[in-house]
């Protein structure tokens, strides 16, 4: 059986540490003769997971106790949609830095007004706003942000300061990829599939206060008071993906943040070297917008860059094509990448710009 690793840049579904794959290849069939993809998910094996990966998400991003910590289905996507049905009451603020940001924007037109405070789209989404530029409305009910920005390799690196207005993030790409302070926000999200875990599962955090908001009539399973009072477990979740998600929790725990923080800046570091000390290689954000998870840049020609993709992997560099709409290189260094596979990019980088 061939276990070999290569180094996969994938922007998401992504790495996951070597050491929760092979916990869950030991432990599959162990919950009390049964395999985890077996268990109830009201049997007290799964209750003990949920609790310990709530646990785990608690300490480690060192959330207040007025916030509950959700994990739902339906992707940050969703999301996109439950913000406004839950939390809209006439006009809520975006700002507008990406992809996704866009898109959770256009979810909430569908439910009311929507403004935009900020757009970096003429500057094709190279940089985000300094918490100066963005002014919330007077009639908003939250500013919406996309704390880093997965396809143009951009991340704020202050936040808006938003008053009483709450502040909703969608943290999908850089979730516990460094410390930041939970407090700041009202609601918090992230897909599982880039930094904390498999595809499947998405973490919510919301504050006490916002968890009952209802501005509008919604269907049941989204509104975020019934996952709220039932714990995450009004219908079937995904077990399999809350269970790997916890054992990627365990493991971030073991490191601790700061250690986690201090590696992913010395990736990224490596890589914007390596950017900076060329001309060859062109970064693609702003450099004070630079994003830790995500390290997109150019080459002189896109025959050029299909050559370095193809190159890298040939040395097992995997994932490097950046996204459809922006072409170009992307790196995705999330929190399982390894120093090691940075360091054979960077060489790789320095050899292939050499024989050009
Ligand atoms: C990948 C991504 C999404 C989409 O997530 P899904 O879980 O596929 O819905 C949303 N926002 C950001 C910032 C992302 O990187």
């Amino acid at each position: 059986m061939s276990t070999k690793r290569i180094f996969n840049f994938n922007a998401g579904p992504s790495i996951l540490p070597l050491e929760v794959l092979e916990e869950i290849k030991e432990n599959f069939m162990n919950f009390g003769g049964m395999s985890i993809l077996e268990i109830s998910h009201r049997s007290k094996a799964f209750e003990a997971i949920i609790e310990s990966a709530k646990e785990n998400l608690r300490a480690l991003m060192q959330i207040p106790k007025n916030y509950q910590i959700l994990f739902l289905q339906g992707g940050a996507s969703l999301q996109f949609a439950m913000v406004p049905l839950n939390l809209l009451d006439k006009e809520a603020d975006y700002a507008i830095t990406g992809y996704w940001a866009k898109k959770a924007a256009a979810e909430a037109k569908l439910v009311g007004k929507t403004n935009v405070v900020f757009s970096s789209e003429e500057k094709k989404f190279s940089r985000v706003p300094t918490p100066s530029e963005i002014k919330t409305t007077a009639n908003t009910s939250y500013l919406h942000i996309t704390s880093n920005n997965t396809i143009y390799g951009t991340e704020y690196h202050a936040f808006p300061e938003t008053g009483a207005v709450p502040l909703v993030a969608d943290m999908s790409s850089d979730i516990l990829c460094r410390k930041i302070d939970v407090s700041k926000f009202g609601l918090i999200y992230a897909g599982a599939q880039k930094n904390i875990g498999p595809a499947g599962v998405t973490v919510v955090l919301i504050r006490d206060d916002l968890a009952t908001k209802n501005y509008h009539s919604v269907h049941t399973m989204l509104k975020y008071s019934t996952h709220t009072e039932n714990n995450s477990l009004f219908n079937t979740p995904p077990v399999f993906a809350i269970y790997a998600m916890k054992l990627t929790l365990d493991w971030l725990k073991k490191q601790g943040l700061e250690k986690i923080e201090s590696l992913n800046r010395q990736k990224a570091a490596m890589l914007y070297e390596a950017i900076d000390g060329s001309s060859f290689y062109k970064g693609s954000a702003d450099k004070d917008s630079r994003s830790l998870m995500n390290v997109t840049f150019n080459l002189p020609t896109p025959e050029l860059e299909e050559k370095f993709i193809k190159e890298a992997a040939a040395k097992d560099m995997s994932g490097l094509k950046g996204h459809r709409l922006v072409g170009g290189i992307r790196a995705s260094i999330y929190n399982a990448f390894p120093l090691d596979g940075v360091k054979e990019l960077f060489a790789f980088m320095k050899e292939f710009e050499r024989k050009q």
